[in-house]
């Protein structure tokens, strides 16, 4: 009986080790898929931006893609007082 007892706990193992796979498989939490936030930073008061809609672009900007974005005006002027960049 004993050696019955040990066959079974063997077999058991495996098997056990496949359902607990299967039912970690079907309750895995998906992954949410990661929003790229589409925000610019105001170089001068830190002001996170949309980059679609800002309150004021400088084009003249010396920046890898040409532009930066402000918040206000008074920023700008700041900006470009800051970079000697003629307004
Ligand atoms: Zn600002």
């Amino acid at each position: 009986m004993m050696v019955i007892r040990l066959f079974l706990l063997i077999l058991f193992i495996p098997v056990l080790a496949i359902v607990l796979r299967r039912i970690g498989k079907t309750f895995r939490v998906q992954p949410i898929p990661s929003v790229p936030l589409k925000t610019v930073r105001d170089p001068v008061c830190q002001t996170f931006l949309d980059p679609s809609s800002p309150l004021v672009l400088s084009e003249t900007a010396n920046t890898p893609s040409g532009r930066v974005y402000f918040c206000s005006v008074q920023c700008q002027s700041e900006y470009h007082r800051l970079h000697q960049i003629p307004s």
